[in-house]
C-alpha cells in the first residue's frame, strides 16, 4: 500500500495548489478516483494492537488469589498420595480457566461489536453530492465538511472556514480552541500554528468550514504520534471491582478460617493428620467462591450485548449500573421524543395564513389558503420565504429508489421541500444564488444567516431563526408582494404561539437586500433593517411508542423531563400528547435565570417541561436535581451539551443527530436517537444488577452451605456426611453450570414496578446476609436430615453420603430456581418454564449426579453407592422442601414490606 504524500509541507501552499496537487476540486472526486484511491491508500484507521495469545489468556487466568490457594491445595494432596483429590481440584483450575477465556471472549466480542458501532463517521462532498460515511472511509483528496461538534476525521487543508473553532488538546495539550483560515501560513509553523490545517482527532467547537484530505490513517499527525488506537479496555464496573477484592479477601478469611478448624481438630479433637487434612481442603475449596469474579464479568458482557440489541451502546461500563439507579431522565424533545421527521404544514404572512400539504420529503404538494390553492409563484411574498428556505440551508434532499430523504439536518430537509412546493428549482435557484458568506446557526443565538449573490448583480441576506429571536432583531415585515412596513411585534408573536401551540416548530423567516459589494456577513448585518417574511410551522410528530415507554418510568418510581430548545407552547403540546404529568406550567431558560438556587431546587420538583433552554441551563439542571438527590439520565447532542452529559450520572448522546463531541462526554450513545431505547436501557441495567445480586445470593449461600457441612461435622466429631473430594466434586460440577445460568436471566415482569435502588446501596445488604444464614442453615438440616434417616435405615455409610450429597445438589437446584424471582412469585408457570441456560445448567448437573452415583468406574473412585428409586423420590422432596420453606419466607417478607409502605404512606 502506498503511502499518502504527506511529507509536503500543506500547511505553507494555497488552497488551489493543494486541490490541483490531490487532483481534486471543491466538488469533490469522482466514483473512479476514489477507487482508485482507496486501492492505492488503504483505509484511513490506525492498525489495531495486537490481540494476546492463547497460551498468553490461558496463562493469565491463574493469576488469581483464590486460583492459588486451590493450585496449592492440589500440590499437597499430591503429596499425600490422595491422587483423586489432586485430580479434581485441578480439573476445578481448569474449567475456571476454560470459564475465564470463553467469558473474556464474550466481553471482548460485547465491546468489539461497541466499537464498530461507534466507528467515526464524516460528511463529505463527492461528485457535488454531499454524503455521510465512515471516516475509515475517507482517501486523499477527498472534500470534508466540518460542521459545530464534529471530530475531525483525517488531516485537512482548509479551503473554506466561517468562524471555524477547533480544540486541538489532543495534538498540542492547548484547551482553547484556536481559530481557523484558509490563507496558507510558514512553512517553519508549529503545528499549533497551522491554522488553515484541521488534524484528525481534533474537535470542532463551533462554526464551519471545508477541507480537502492530505493525510489518513498512519499519515495524519495523530497517526505519527500514537501509531496505535488505544487499548480494549476490559469488562468491568466500581461493582464488579468491589466484587473481586471482596473475592479476594473472603479467600484470605476462609483460608485463616480454614487452619483454625484445623488447628482445632489437629489439637483439641486429635483428628488424624491425613483425614483431617483432607477435610480442610474439601472445605476450603468449597468455600472459596472461584467463579463468582468470572460470572460477573459474564452479567456485565451479557448487559452490554442486551442493550445494544436494544439500541443503546455502553461507552464507559459503570453506566450498566448507574442506568439501574437513575430516578430521573431529562431528554431532549426533537427526534428522542418526536421522530425528527419534519414537514412544513403551516406558514403565516402579515396577510395571510397557508397549509401546506404532501407526502414526507418529496417536493410536491399544494399549499392552500382557506382550502383554496394558491398560485405560489405569483405570491412574491411566498416565493421570498421559499428562497430563504432553500438558501438559508446547509442539508440536501436525495432520492432513492423512489424515496425522498435528506442528508443533513430533517429541518433544514422539510425547508428544501416546501421551496420546492413553492415551485423553486432547488438545484438551479441554489447554483444561480452563490453563498458568499454565513453565519451558521448556534443553539444561543438561534438564528442561521446566509449571504448570497445572483449572477444578474443582486445581491441578499437570508436569515431563519426562533421567532422570538428574530421578531426582536427585525424592524420591518413584509405586508404584501411589494411592501414593507415597520414590525408589529405582538402580531407576530400571536402568531407564532398559534402555530406552536398546536405542538409545531415554528421558523421566522427573514431577507435584506445588499449591495453587490457587500461579501463578508457580520452580526451586525443581521441586526439592522431585517425584513420579516413570515413564520413557518413545521409538524414533528411524537414516537407513538413513547407514550408507553413513559408510563413504564413512572410506574418504575422514575421522573421524566423534557429539556428542549424549542417554544414552550409547542414543548407543552408535545408534551400532553405523550403524557407527561405536569404539562400545564412550562419553565422557559430566560425564567430559569431569574431564580435563585433554592427556587430552582423548588421549581426543579414541581416542573417536567423547560423550554428555549440553551445548553447551560442543561448544566444547571442538573446539578440541580442531584442536589435534590436523584441520580440523573441526561440527554444531549451538540458540542455545547458536553459539560452537562459530563455532570450527569448517565450522560446519553444520539447516535444519529449527536455529534462526536457529545459522543464523547456521554457513558451511553443511543443508536437511534429514541427515547424508548433510554427505558431499554434503564430495564437492562436494572436486569444486569439484579443479575449479579442473584449470582451473589445463590453462589455465597452455596458455598458456606458446603462449607459448613463439613465444619459442623468436624466439630461434632461424627463422620463427615459427604467427604472432601464428593464435596469438591458437587463444587466443581454446580458452579460452572448453576453458576452461570443465572448471568443470563432476563428482565423480571416486576423488575420496572419497584423504585430505582438506592445509589452506592452495600450489596451485602441485610436481606442478603439473612439469606445467606437462613438457606445455610436449610443447607445443613437437609444433608445431615438425610444421611441420620440414611443411617438409621441401616444403610452402609457410602449409600448415606451418596444420598446427602445427591440431597446437597438438589438442594443448590431448587434453590436456583427460587433465586430465579426476587419481586414475585417463583409459583408461576413462566418462573417453572426458566430459561434456556438454566434448562441447560440442570440437565448437566443431572447427568453428573447420575454418572457419579451409578457409573461403577465413578463409584469407586468416589466411594459412592446406587440411590435407590424410593429413596431418590425422598432426595427431591428435600429440595421441594426447601423451595417451599425459602418461598413462603419471601412471600412473607414481601406482604410484611407491603404493609409496613401502606402503614408508611398513611401515616403521612
Ligand atoms: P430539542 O431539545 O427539541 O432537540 P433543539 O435542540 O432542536 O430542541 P435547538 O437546536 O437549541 O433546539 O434550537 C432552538 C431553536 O432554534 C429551534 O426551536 C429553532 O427555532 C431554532 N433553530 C434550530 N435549528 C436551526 C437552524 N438550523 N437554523 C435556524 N434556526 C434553527
Amino acid at each position: 500500500m502506498e503511502r499518502s504524500t504527506n511529507t509536503i509541507a500543506w500547511h505553507a501552499l494555497d488552497t488551489e495548489t493543494v486541490l490541483n496537487k490531490q487532483d481534486s476540486s471543491p466538488q469533490g472526486l469522482s466514483a473512479q478516483q476514489i477507487v482508485e484511491r482507496q486501492k492505492k491508500y488503504g483505509a484511513n484507521r490506525l492498525p489495531q494492537p495486537a490481540r494476546r495469545s492463547w497460551l498468553l489468556r490461558f496463562i493469565l487466568q491463574f493469576q488469581n488469589t483464590l486460583i492459588y490457594v486451590l493450585i496449592i491445595s492440589a500440590a499437597i494432596t499430591a503429596l499425600l498420595n490422595h491422587w483423586v483429590d489432586t485430580s479434581v481440584i485441578v480439573a476445578v483450575v481448569l474449567i475456571n480457566a476454560i470459564v475465564g477465556i470463553l467469558q473474556e471472549g464474550k466481553a471482548e466480542r460485547a465491546l468489539d461489536a461497541i466499537k464498530k458501532m461507534l466507528a467515526l463517521k464524516a460528511a463529505v462532498l463527492r461528485n457535488g453530492q454531499r454524503i455521510t460515511l465512515d471516516a475509515e472511509a475517507l482517501v486523499p483528496g477527498d472534500i470534508v465538511i466540518l460542521e459545530a461538534g464534529d471530530k475531525v476525521p483525517a488531516d485537512l487543508r482548509l479551503f473554506n472556514a466561517h468562524n471555524l473553532n477547533i480544540q486541538e488538546a489532543i495534538l498540542t495539550g492547548e484547551s482553547l480552541a484556536v481559530e481557523k483560515q484558509i490563507e496558507a501560513v510558514e512553512n517553519s509553523a508549529a503545528l499549533g500554528d497551522r491554522s488553515c490545517m484541521a488534524f484528525s482527532g481534533t474537535t470542532v467547537t463551533s462554526g464551519q468550514g471545508k477541507g480537502v484530505v492530505v493525510g489518513i490513517g498512519v499519515e495524519t499527525q495523530i497517526g505519527r504520534i500514537s501509531g496505535l488506537l488505544s487499548e480494549v479496555k476490559t469488562l468491568t464496573t466500581p461493582l464488579v471491582e468491589q466484587m473481586d477484592t471482596f473475592a479476594k479477601w473472603l479467600s484470605v478469611v476462609i483460608v485463616v478460617f480454614a487452619a483454625f478448624v484445623f488447628a482445632v481438630g489437629y489439637w483439641l479433637l486429635q483428628y488424624e493428620f491425613s483425614e483431617l487434612f483432607m477435610a480442610v481442603v474439601g472445605l476450603t475449596v468449597a468455600a472459596i467462591p472461584e467463579g463468582l469474579p468470572a460470572v460477573l464479568t459474564i452479567s456485565l458482557a451479557v448487559g452490554v450485548q442486551a442493550m445494544a440489541k436494544r439500541h443503546a451502546i455502553v461507552r464507559q461500563l459503570p453506566a450498566i449500573e448507574t442506568l439501574g439507579s437513575i430516578s430521573v431522565i431529562c431528554t431532549d424533545k426533537t427526534g428522542t421524543l418526536t421522530r425528527n421527521e419534519m414537514s412544513v404544514v403551516a406558514l403565516a404572512t402579515y396577510g395571510k395564513d397557508y397549509e401546506v400539504s404532501g407526502e414526507g420529503y418529496a417536493p410536491i404538494g399544494i399549499i392552500s389558503n382557506e382550502k383554496q390553492p394558491v398560485e405560489q409563484k405569483s405570491e412574491e411574498v411566498l416565493r421570498l420565504m421559499g428562497l430563504v428556505a432553500l438558501l438559508c440551508n446547509d442539508s440536501q434532499l436525495k432520492k432513492e429508489a423512489n424515496e425522498w430523504g435528506v442528508e443533513g439536518d430533517p429541518m433544514e430537509g422539510a425547508l428544501l421541500t416546501f421551496a420546492g412546493k413553492i415551485g423553486l428549482e432547488l438545484d438551479s435557484d441554489k447554483k444561480e444564488w452563490a453563498r458568499t458568506d454565513l453565519i451558521p446557526f448556534d443553539a444561543s443565538h438561534r438564528y442561521m444567516a446566509t449571504l448570497n449573490h445572483e449572477h444578474q448583480g443582486n445581491a441578499a441576506i437570508y436569515v431563519k431563526g426562533a421567532p422570538e429571536k428574530l421578531i426582536e432583531l427585525c424592524t420591518r415585515q413584509q405586508i404584501d408582494s411589494e411592501n414593507t412596513a415597520e414590525i408589529e411585534h405582538q402580531f407576530w408573536e400571536k402568531k407564532a404561539e398559534a402555530l406552536a401551540s398546536q405542538g409545531h416548530r415554528v421558523l421566522a423567516l427573514a431577507t435584506k437586500k445588499v449591495l453587490i459589494e457587500h461579501t463578508a456577513l457580520t452580526q451586525q448585518d443581521v441586526e439592522t433593517d431585517l425584513v420579516l417574511l413570515g413564520l413557518v410551522g413545521l409538524m414533528d410528530p411524537p414516537r407513538s411508542e413513547v407514550i408507553d415507554a413513559i408510563k413504564e418510568c413512572y410506574s418504575a418510581g422514575i421522573e421524566v423531563k423534557m429539556i428542549t430548545g424549542d417554544h414552550a407552547l409547542t414543548a407543552s403540546a408535545i408534551g400532553k400528547h405523550i403524557g407527561l404529568h405536569n404539562t400545564d406550567r412550562v419553565l422557559t431558560g430566560a425564567e430559569l435565570d431569574r431564580l435563585d438556587e433554592a427556587e430552582l431546587l423548588q421549581a426543579v420538583k414541581e416542573v417536567d417541561i423547560f423550554a428555549r433552554t440553551s445548553p447551560e441551563h442543561k448544566l444547571r439542571l442538573v446539578s440541580a436535581f442531584q442536589a435534590g438527590g436523584l441520580v440523573v439520565a441526561m440527554t444531549g447532542d451538540g458540542v455545547n451539551d458536553a459539560p452537562a452529559l459530563k455532570r450527569a450520572d448517565a450522560g446519553i448522546a444520539m447516535g444519529v443527530k449527536g455529534s462526536e463531541a457529545a459522543k464523547e462526554a456521554s457513558s451511553l450513545v443511543l443508536a437511534d436517537d429514541n427515547f424508548v431505547s433510554i427505558v431499554a436501557a434503564v430495564r437492562e441495567g436494572r436486569t444486569v444488577y439484579d443479575n449479579i445480586k442473584k449470582v451473589i445470593s445463590w453462589s455465597i449461600p452455596t458455598s458456606t452451605g458446603e462449607a459448613f457441612t463439613i465444619i459442623i461435622a468436624l466439630m461434632l466429631s461424627m463422620a463427615l456426611p459427604i467427604t472432601a473430594v464428593q464435596i469438591l466434586w458437587v463444587n466443581m460440577i454446580t458452579a460452572v453450570t448453576l453458576g452461570i445460568a443465572l448471568a443470563f436471566e432476563p428482565t423480571e415482569t416486576n423488575t420496572m414496578m419497584q423504585p430505582p435502588r438506592v445509589r452506592n446501596q452495600p450489596l451485602l445488604s441485610g436481606t442478603l446476609v439473612w439469606h445467606i444464614v437462613f438457606i445455610t442453615a436449610l443447607f445443613v438440616a437437609g444433608v445431615f436430615g438425610i444421611y441420620r434417616y440414611a443411617i438409621e435405615q441401616g444403610y452402609t455409610i457410602e449409600l448415606a453420603r451418596t444420598m446427602a450429597m445427591n440431597t446437597l445438589v438438589v438442594m443448590e437446584v431448587f434453590h436456583l430456581f427460587f433465586i430465579r424471582n426476587m419481586y414475585g412469585t417463583s409459583l408461576t408457570w413462566k418462573a417453572v418454564k426458566g430459561t434456556k441456560m438454566v434448562w441447560y445448567a440442570v440437565i448437566l448437573v443431572i447427568i453428573g449426579q447420575l454418572a457419579i452415583t451409578y457409573l461403577p468406574i465413578m463409584q469407586t473412585i468416589f466411594k459412592t453407592e446406587a440411590v435407590p428409586f424410593q429413596d431418590g423420590i425422598l432426595v427431591i422432596a428435600i429440595g421441594v422442601a426447601l423451595f417451599a420453606v425459602a418461598e413462603t419466607e419471601k412471600q412473607l417478607r414481601l406482604v410484611t414490606k407491603k404493609y409496613r409502605k401502606a402503614n408508611k404512606a398513611k401515616a403521612r
